[in-house]
């Protein structure tokens, strides 16, 4: 960054400091993670210059030919990780790429089926603020009270009272697996298209440790940087018939030039994930996020719907006579990242919460395995259990400090970085 350092001192100083921050810390943000610096080389590449409006072979602007061979790689090998059909790389973000199955299918003021945000949801799948919940009328599924977990038949029922159009599956917050095939079936009962969301669970499908939608539902949508390990960015997968509808939606519908630089990440994160050594990352997050949980709930805490099958799971602190967000603030003291979150049912609002979410992918990208976790769950209960002694978590802070420096991050990116 020798060039940035002198022409922009601030942000060189800036983007110093937060690589430093993400080597220093635990992060266990669930929706979080390190890219390789292949991802990071691609996205910084001269890619930046180009204008490609349109699609391969098909732009409006010339001088595209090197762009079409990346975007073409992009989509190809995303079609073959999840045997898509149809694939567009395009989107700028996840609530881009479901903005796009939208508007291509629905009208203003159509009904949607989703996910309710107090149980997992995404804010695109019907937030008040959002696009999606101010244009549709957005009738929100929850839990089982008893089990946390989707209630199927209550979703059908639903389904059979609302006739909605859309059905979209989906969260960001659920740490159970999900059954796409009841949820088409829920749809074909009332002839609604069903979209699934795998924002988060991507690379799990992707190694096929979870079930994969794409053979059950017309559109699945998903981003690149959360479990996946690329590039901040968005896809959406569909069946052929609705390829150049979902085209003409992201561009020009809601897009104008795509961001060939992050669609060349995208291309880097799509040919890792053929790699059987993504699917070995992939079993170690399932392994990681379980032994956490399970060493969690051994010391006393209330993990919601009894554990996880999935890269995150949620605490429940409402019986520690603790806030999420009092919880997080003091983690965050010890160099220990997680979010707060609601957990089914919360009393609390969405800013203070009465739990945290917590997951294994970050982690796990720096080589951490289940005796980590161990440790992980020991530093996390000793905060918990006096999270304002300051004593106490400059204590964690140090053993923080040595857990991070065994797995080090970007260890030669920082290497050239202190040469400079
Ligand atoms: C993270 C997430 C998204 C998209 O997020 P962006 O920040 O817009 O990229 C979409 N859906 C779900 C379920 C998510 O968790």
């Amino acid at each position: 960054m020798r060039n940035l350092k002198k022409a922009d001192p601030e942000i060189y100083k800036a983007i110093l400091d937060e690589t430093m921050r993400e080597n220093e810390n635990l992060e266990l943000i669930a929706s979080e993670n390190f890219v390789d610096e292949a991802i990071l080389e691609a996205q910084g590449s001269v890619l930046t210059n180009k204008y490609a409006e349109g699609y391969p072979q098909a732009r409006w602007y010339n001088g595209c030919h090197h762009v079409d061979v990346i975007e073409a790689l992009a989509a190809e090998r995303a079609r073959s990780v999840f045997g898509a059909e149809h694939v567009n790389v395009q989107p700028h973000s996840g609530t881009q790429a479901n903005m796009a199955v939208y508007f291509s299918m629905l009208k203003p003021g159509d009904t949607v089926l989703a996910m309710d945000l107090a149980c997992g949801g995404h804010l695109s799948h019907g937030h008040s603020h959002n696009f999606s919940g101010k244009f549709y009328r957005i009738v929100p599924y929850g839990l089982n009270r008893k089990t946390e977990t989707l209630d199927y038949s209550e979703i059908a029922a639903l389904a059979k009272e609302n006739k909605p159009k859309m059905i979209l599956a989906g969260a960001s917050a659920y740490p159970r697996a999900m059954d796409f095939k009841k949820f088409r079936e829920i749809a074909d009962s009332v002839g609604a298209f069903l979209l699934v969301d795998i924002a988060h669970i991507a690379g799990l499908i992707a190694a096929g440790l979870h079930q994969n939608p794409v053979p059950h539902a017309e559109f699945v949508t998903s981003t690149t940087h959360k479990t996946m390990r690329g590039p901040r960015g968005g896809f959406i997968m569909c069946k052929k018939e609705f390829g150049k509808r979902i085209d003409t939606e992201v561009f020009p519908g809601i897009q104008g030039g795509p961001l060939v630089h992050v669609i060349a990440a995208k291309a880097v994160c799509f040919k890792e994930a053929l790699k059987p050594s993504f699917k070995t990352y992939q079993k170690q997050i399932l392994k990681n996020a379980r032994a956490l949980s399970d060493e969690m709930a051994g010391r006393g805490y209330r993990i919601v719907a009894g554990g996880t099958d999935t890269h995150l799971f949620l605490v429940d602190l409402s019986k520690k006579s603790m806030t999420g967000k009092d919880a997080s603030t003091a983690l965050d003291k010890a160099g220990i990242t997680v979010n707060k979150n609601l957990i089914p049912f919360d009393k609390e609002s969405p800013f203070v919460t009465s739990g945290v979410r917590i997951g294994s992918p970050a982690v796990t990208t720096r080589g951490m395995k289940e005796k980590e976790m161990r440790r992980i769950a020991e530093l996390i209960d000793m905060v918990l259990r006096d999270p304002a002694n300051k004593k106490n978590l400059s204590g964690v802070r140090k053993r923080v400090d040595a857990l991070v420096k065994e797995f080090p991050l970007y260890k030669e990116l920082i290497k050239r970085l202190e040469k400079e």
